[in-house]
């Protein structure tokens, strides 16, 4: 008996990185996975993926950033599934910027991708998860926990996950209702991979910080949202989770 057999897990950003990390294993142990991404071919490679190595899964495209298209991306998935166990918001944009350089438009795209995103996902998924007694584990950071040099925007939006994940945890625990979150840092994705700096930035401070050699691949975060989202997180619930080889320590 594997962990998810009969389970379904709505997975976003599952065309890339972290997502289709986390798409792969919970397939792997048996869930039927529907993975959303913006990029439709994103999601098709992860779908191919899971059923050549033998696992269910969907591929759906939707901008979690549009509220019709996310409701329609739900209602989808209960039509295709049946049913939604767990819900995994991966989705997320990043850019660096100098503060007070810092456009209100770039400022509020981040916004709307990763808080709006993650909130109306966690909005329309919540009835149905309500009625398997399911969970929520969405992507924060370490930068929900401490300051990110360049990244004003993109921390705003990450603090605020946090925050939003612990109230829905304390409003639906007693319902059997869990939401967590992970904070990674230090992961190998096409988001991570020399992102633009501004002017005079310098990044490598950060290489300094991790207590592990090098980053890790997403492989790692997959392997505690599936742990978060199964029987074995039971008695887990408004946490977060750093995954960042120690960064923050
Ligand atoms: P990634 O860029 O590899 O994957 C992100 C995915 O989100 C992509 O497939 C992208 O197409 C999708 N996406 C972007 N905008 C979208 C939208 N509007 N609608 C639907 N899908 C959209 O990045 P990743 O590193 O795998 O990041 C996954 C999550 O983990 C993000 O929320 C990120 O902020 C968070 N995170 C990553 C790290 C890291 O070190 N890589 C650290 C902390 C937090």
């Amino acid at each position: 008996m594997t962990r998810f057999e009969g389970k379904v897990a709505l997975v976003t950003g599952a065309g890339s990185g972290i997502g289709r990390a986390v798409a792969l294993r919970l397939a792997s142990e048996g869930a039927r996975v529907f993975c959303v991404d913006l990029f439709e071919q994103g999601v098709t490679a992860t779908k191919a993926q899971i059923e050549a190595a033998g696992g269910r899964a969907e591929a759906h495209a939707c901008d979690v950033s549009d509220e019709a298209a996310v409701r329609a991306c739900v209602q989808s998935c209960v039509a295709a599934c049946g049913r939604i166990d767990h819900l995994s918001n991966m989705a997320g944009i990043l850019r660096f910027d100098h503060f007070h350089e810092l456009a209100l438009a770039d400022f509020r795209r981040i916004i709307e991708v990763n808080l709006y995103g993650t909130f109306m996902m966690c909005r329309e998924a919540i009835p149905h998860l309500l009625a398997t007694k399911g969970n929520i584990v969405n992507a924060a950071s370490t930068s929900s926990l401490a300051g990110l040099p360049w990244g004003g925007a993109y921390s705003a939006s990450k603090g605020a996950v946090l925050a939003m994940t612990r109230t829905i945890a304390v409003e639906y625990g007693r319902a059997g209702l869990r939401a967590n979150c992970v904070c990674p840092g230090d992961i190998a994705t096409p988001m991570s991979k020399s992102p633009r700096m501004p002017k005079g930035a310098d990044f490598s401070w950060m290489a300094r910080c991790s207590a592990l050699n090098g980053p890790k691949g997403p492989e790692v975060v997959a392997g505690v949202i599936a742990m978060l989202a199964s029987e074995d997180g039971a008695h887990i619930n408004g946490e977060d989770i750093r995954v960042d080889g120690a960064t923050l320590s």
